[in-house]
């Protein structure tokens, strides 16, 4: 497997509504297979932290649930995709989130002569979302992600991973926000399953299943579409 890794680079796509588990199964993943997680979610939020012009103009959007224009999202994926740690291969985390977003990548892979091994459609019942996003930490040592009941720190309220004492919550996972980022999923994004299938990659697990048996799903599909 590494040999048809490292001869041909493979791009995962994680597609799935907010609190899905794509960054929950994008870390797994990039510790089983090597792959590095890319989110667009997380270049966003250094970009807002940072001040860059791009993270000036994303930072109400985000705030409000909505989606960052294509070009800001574009241009920073596409410069993120060349550095040397993506040689390997990738998993995409949040992105793309939009057709224009999709056509975008699929012009950039063709001229790196590369391809999408897969679109892996994360399936959950959007009632289970809010629990999830209300109840999601991320440590601010390792940025491994935990849920307040699926996925408990330890008793003190530490890392597991990396023992730091501090998680973080998101200025965005609030209840009144839900709704709307669903909405803007299933409005925006969620045609891009039937773009997927179309293409003839398009894969998907039960997401509403408990983390680890998620994980087992995605790893078979992931071997299987790797060569
Ligand atoms: P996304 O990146 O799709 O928004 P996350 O991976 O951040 O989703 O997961 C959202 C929250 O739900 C996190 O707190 C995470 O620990 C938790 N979670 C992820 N997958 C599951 C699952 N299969 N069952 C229960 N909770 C989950
Ligand atoms: P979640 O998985 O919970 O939706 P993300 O971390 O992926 O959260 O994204 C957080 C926010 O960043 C989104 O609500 C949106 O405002 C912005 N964002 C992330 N990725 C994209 C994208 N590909 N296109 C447009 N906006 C994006
Ligand atoms: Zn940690």
């Amino acid at each position: 497997m590494n040999v048809d890794v490292m001869t041909r680079p493979a791009v995962l796509i994680l597609l799935g509504p907010p609190g899905a588990g794509k960054g929950t199964q994008a870390r797994m993943l990039q510790e089983k297979f090597g792959l590095v997680q890319l989110s667009t979610g997380d270049l966003l939020r250094a970009a807002v932290a940072a001040g860059t012009a791009a993270g000036q103009q994303a930072k109400a959007v985000m705030e409000a649930g909505g989606l960052v224009s294509d070009d800001i999202v574009i241009a920073i994926i596409k410069d993120r995709l060349a550095d040397e740690d993506c040689r390997n291969g990738v998993i995409l985390d949040g992105f793309p989130r939009t057709t224009v977003q999709a056509q975008a990548l699929d012009a950039l892979l063709a001229s790196t002569g590369q391809r999408i091994n897969a679109a892996i459609s994360l399936q959950v019942d959007d009632t289970a979302m809010v629990d999830r996003i209300s109840g999601r930490s991320t440590c601010a040592g390792c940025g491994e992600g935990y849920h307040d009941t699926f996925k408990p720190p330890h008793d003190d309220g530490s890392c597991r991973k990396c023992g730091s004492p501090e998680l973080t919550r998101r200025a965005d996972d609030k209840a009144e926000t839900v709704a709307g980022r669903l909405d803007a999923y299933h409005a925006q994004t969620a045609p891009l399953i039937t773009y997927y299938d179309a293409a003839g990659v398009l894969q998907s697990v039960d997401a509403m299943a408990e983390i680890d048996q998620v994980a087992g799903d995605m790893a078979t599909v992931v071997k299987s579409v790797m060569s």
